[in-house]
């Protein structure tokens, strides 16, 4: 348990600290008391101990606890379920059962138990047990602490740095000789990591693990002796905390036969999307396991999830990322093979692999394993529910990949799932124990692959202009490279490349290092072939595209030898004052800092410049935030200049202001509208709200039907809530009874987000008039995905319609749009002709009159039955840049309002009722792919992606897209922020006449 940090003897409660700088903080351990817990044990345990005598033992001489013996067989719903490893627990005279802390055993039914109580019994375990050692990792979002627990032999774990070490060495086999190489396989040991309950309602790991940390810790049978001697087993009891507690609380209001509060929160910002910040890593959940993960280097990272019947181990049916090193996918399939094959010839049925996931985007928690080279894989055993047992009526088929099915008279419940998923985790570690030479080389190998590939095959760097305009956002996106573990260097002299002009500070990202994989995700872009299974999620990301960043990909090997120095810190972007005149200007670059600086400063007047200008020796675009020394300006200056340089903002001080038209950036009062029936998605809206200091008034859409929406706010936001329409209207909580969500005695990690006394119904029509009178009263409604359906679905926004293709296939990925009105407020600062957007499927909005001019019968690609070489399609991606030639955008003068639906608007008469068209689709269909996939594109040719339709005196701005997609879409984040700044300025720039009256049809 005293690792080898410890030094000289210590007496009392001492804090872990690290040693170098990856370690993390040793959790407070009393190791004097320790022994006196021992003590204490020895004559305390002494019955239990006694007790034990009487049991029959494990092979060898070790005691049985047999309270705890039969209650695993009492607790056991079906008896194919179980295997002689997981039957029985040993007792131990001085290290504590679970049993003996909580008072039940995993899994018995009707208990679950709250992550600080596991982590009270794994601190006991911890104290108790020098084969034990308990780590703080970090803080949740919502301030619970999160821990890791090291479980090995007593030499190993008081060695613990020593393994590390020689884990970090193998993963840069740049520094080593083969034989230093050899030498370091030969004497290290392979690291299996898990993690427990990322999702909340997926109840059983978090009980497993404990039981499991107690077996390993004590247990002497050979089988666990050969884990605990040969490999570090380490583990998450629950990843998401704060929605462990959460859903605890709802299992004990249950068990009191209260209404439950409901899941409609897990962490403080998404739900089941946790496990897709793989890519972002916008979660403090992501970030601390990625670090973790970073401190450890595991040859296996392995998160246990919890849906299907009865156990599927991860492979995937394909495609398979092209970044997974090939020895990966066959340590996949031998993994799986081997617990399928062992849990087979113990008669646990159920037990399969292949189809269930793809394999594809690398947004998922495992995937940092993946995209890091070690193992990642998870596992989806049947759930249960209430903590019960009941019968399980499945019909599951017998498959290929599933030879040995689950009968259809199951009787499933907590301790099922408790002993399948130990006795298959044990298999598995065992198999690495039993091979950790093997599995320690595969990982040497695979880093060194990587490597390899990165230098004789292209891509062999990405580079990326410092001083591109979004700066602030280039740096953003190298130290999330950075933070990912992978190195980026900035070159230390100006140097051409083919035809790229590389300037001195420019940031230069190699594929020939070990983490290639992840520059590759990040830097890349995907094809997701048609030909392919349907995929599991999204399909293309294209990172430096949605962020709006200009990268290139260098195919040039000459790239290694050109002057480059490693970078060993973040990047800062200091903001530039340039100049000293009265009168500030602060450039718009769609940097998103600068929506942190207008609500910094709510007390300054600023004004946006509404047409591009040059002052200073600069060029402005169109958005330039102009302060002058007046209204009290001249006593904030040094505060607001402070604000510039440290959010690397870029501002000239001239002597007067610009000779544009302008207009005051108003601070507005922000409503923001959730549902208390979906917050996944709305979750990462607020996510990037928060992380820009964004602030607003959170509520669920309830509360719309109080009305007087105009007195309280200037801006409401909507997010997308799962289903749009009507459904948004109508749906909602239902319910006889009042439906509280809020802190009480027995639920208090509830209601911490929001809270209220009845969560039933949803806006309702008396709620959506109210919204409208808002609008129509001079209020900016902002809606995005489904959201943007509503006030077309109730004809508020005449000439907008939405379209249902059936011949549209486009899960996730990244399309192009045309600026179709740049001297929209909602384009100020994107200096560039198009764009690049996240969309998924819906909605397929058209603004404009006119017959459907080509969504239908596009013709999806019907994949040939059987395809099995689905990745020989070339792919058909388009660029930023084309080809083909992208039609020509409206001039900055000239908003075209009616511009988009193919066969619509675009050449007739400007509507004075027209919506303006701010993003649109390409209309060549061939044009739009940008990266993943898409069928059918004739369907979106053409549409609109982001209008600005006027009611009254207010406006509604409805995105088609996302624009804060999943902490991914920064590039995106300034539509938001633009209409946010320019509330009530959204006319700037049109030039149709704005429609005098509201509109008929209400
Ligand atoms: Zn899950």
């Amino acid at each position: 348990m005293n690792p080898s940090m410890a030094g000289p003897v210590l007496s009392e409660r001492v804090v872990r600290r690290v040693e170098g700088p990856v370690l993390s903080e040793r959790v407070v351990r009393r190791v004097e008391g320790h022994r006196l817990l021992r003590l204490v044990c020895a004559l305390a345990c002494g019955v239990t101990g006694l007790a034990a005598q009487s049991m029959t033992s494990v092979p060898g001489t070790q005691k049985l606890d047999a309270d705890y013996t039969a209650r695993i067989k009492a607790a056991t719903a079906d008896p194919r379920i179980l295997t002689e490893l997981v039957d029985h627990m040993p007792a131990s005279a001085r290290v504590p059962s679970p049993l003996k802390v909580l008072g039940y055993i995993p899994g018995e039914p009707g208990k679950l138990t709250y992550h600080k109580d596991i982590v009270r019994y794994l601190d006991a375990l911890d104290k108790a047990s020098d084969r034990v050692a308990m780590f703080k990792i970090g803080v949740s979002d919502e301030g619970r602490d999160m821990v890791a627990v090291a479980i090995a032999d007593e030499t190993t774990i008081s060695q613990l740095d020593k393994y590390r070490q020689i884990t970090a060495q193998l993963t840069d086999p740049r520094k080593l000789t083969e034989a230093q190489a050899k030498q370091l396989i030969a004497t290290g040991k392979p690291i299996y990591f898990a993690m427990g309950s990322i999702h909340s309602p997926e109840l059983g790991s978090p009980e497993m693990l404990m039981e499991l940390a107690y077996r390993l810790a004590i247990e002497e049978s050979p089988f666990i002796q050969t884990i605990r001697n040969n490999i570090i087993f380490v583990f998450t009891p629950a990843s998401e905390v704060d929605g462990r507690e959460k859903q605890v609380d709802n299992f004990v209001a249950q068990q009191k036969g209260l209404p439950s509060p409901s899941m409609v929160y897990w962490g403080k910002y998404v739900q089941h999307d946790n496990n897709r910040d793989g890519i972002g890593v916008g979660l403090r959940l992501t970030q601390v396991m990625l670090k973790t993960f970073l401190e450890w280097h595991p040859q296996v990272w392995h998160d246990l999830h919890e849906s299907v019947t009865l156990l599927y181990t991860s492979t995937g049916t394909g495609p398979y990322n092209a970044i997974v090193d090939p020895i990966q996918i066959n340590e996949w399939w031998l993994l799986a093979q081997t617990e399928i094959l062992e849990l087979t010839k113990r008669g646990v049925p159920g037990v399969w692999t292949y189809n269930f996931y793809d394999g594809w985007v690398p947004n998922y928690m495992f995937w940092i394993g993946v995209t890091h080279n070690s193992i990642g894989r998870f596992y989806e055993t049947q759930s249960y529910g209430g903590a019960v047992n009941r019968p399980l009526p499945v019909q599951q088929s017998r498959e290929w990949y599933r030879p040995n099915p689950a009968p259809s008279d199951m009787v499933w419940g907590p301790r099922n799932n408790v002993n399948l998923q130990q006795s298959a985790l044990l298999i598995a570690m065992n198999s690495v124990a039993k091979n950790k030479e093997t599995f320690l080389e595969n990982y040497y190998l695979k880093n060194k692959h990587t490597i390899e590939r990165g230098r004789a095959k292209a891509p062999h760097a990405y580079v990326v202009p410092a001083k591109q305009r979004r700066r602030v956002e280039a740096a953003e996106l190298m130290n999330l490279v950075r933070r990912e573990g992978a190195e980026v260097h900035t070159a230390s002299s100006a140097f051409s490349i083919g035809t790229t002009q590389v300037e001195r500070g420019d940031y230069i990202v190699r594929l020939d290092q070990p983490y290639g994989g992840i520059v590759e995700t990040l830097l890349g872009v995907q094809f997701y072939a048609p030909e392919n299974p349907r995929p599991y999620d999204d399909t293309g990301w294209a990172i430096p595209l949605v962020r709006n960043l200009k990268t290139q990909r260098i195919d040039d090997k000459t790239i290694f030898d050109k002057p480059m120095a490693l970078a060993s810190t973040d990047f800062t972007i200091p903001g530039t004052i340039t100049g000293t005149g009265r009168v500030l200007i602060v450039d718009h670059t769609t940097d998103n800092p600068l929506v942190t600086f207008r609500f910094a400063h709510p007390g300054v007047k600023m004004s946006a410049a509404e047409r591009e200008f040059e002052a200073g020796g600069h060029r402005f675009a169109p958005g330039a935030f102009v302060i002058g020394d007046g209204a009290g300006n001249a006593a904030s200056r040094a505060s607001v200049e402070r604000s510039i340089r440290a959010l690397g903002l870029s501002a000239w001080a001239v002597d007067a202001a610009p000779d544009v038209p302008m207009h005051d950036l108003d601070v507005p009062r922000i409503g923001y509208v959730h549902t208390w029936t979906s917050t996944q998605d709305e979750g990462w809206v607020r996510l990037a709200f928060d992380n820009f200091k964004v602030p607003y008034t959170y509520f669920g859409a309830p509360k719309l039907r109080e009305g007087n929406l105009r007195e309280k706010y200037d801006v409401i936001i909507f997010p997308h809530a799962g289903q749009g329409g009507s459904a948004l209207i109508t749906g909602g909580v239902q319910g006889d009874e009042p439906r509280p969500y809020k802190k009480t005695e027995l639920t208090p990690n509830v209601g911490t987000v929001d809270s209220t006394d009845d969560m039933r119904g949803s806006i309702g029509i008396d709620g959506l008039m109210e919204l409208y009178k808002f609008v129509d009263q001079g209020g900016l409604f902002i809606a995005e995905g489904a959201t943007s359906t509503v006030f077309p679905a109730y004809n508020f926004t005449p000439s907008v319609t939405v379209e249902t293709p059936d011949n549209l296939y486009v899960r996730g990925s990244v399309l192009k749009t045309i600026l179709a009105d740049k001297a929209s407020p909602v384009l100020y600062g994107y200096d560039q002709n198009t764009l690049a957007v996240y969309f998924n499927q819906a909605p397929v909005m058209r603004v404009g009159g006119g017959a459907s001019g080509g969504g239908r019968g596009g013709g999806v690609n019907v994949p040939p039955v059987g395809n099995m070489q689905p990745n020989a399609a070339q792919p058909t991606l388009t660029t930023l840049e084309g080809p083909p030639p992208a039609p020509p955008a409206a001039d900055a003068g000239g908003g075209r309002g009616g511009r988009g639906g193919r066969g619509g608007g675009g050449a007739e008469a400007p509507d004075p009722h027209a919506p303006r068209v701010l993003l649109s689709f390409p209309t060549n269909a061939n044009d739009l792919l940008l990266s993943g996939i898409l069928i059918g594109g004739e369907a979106l040719a053409g549409r609109a992606v982001a209008i600005d339709a006027p009611i009254g005196k207010g406006h509604v701005v409805m995105f088609a897209n996302r624009p804060f997609w999943r902490w991914q879409t920064q590039g995106n984040f300034f539509l938001g922020f633009n209409a946010i700044l320019n509330w009530n300025d959204l006319d700037a720039g049109r030039t149709a006449p704005r429609p005098s009256t509201t509109p008929a049809g209400q």
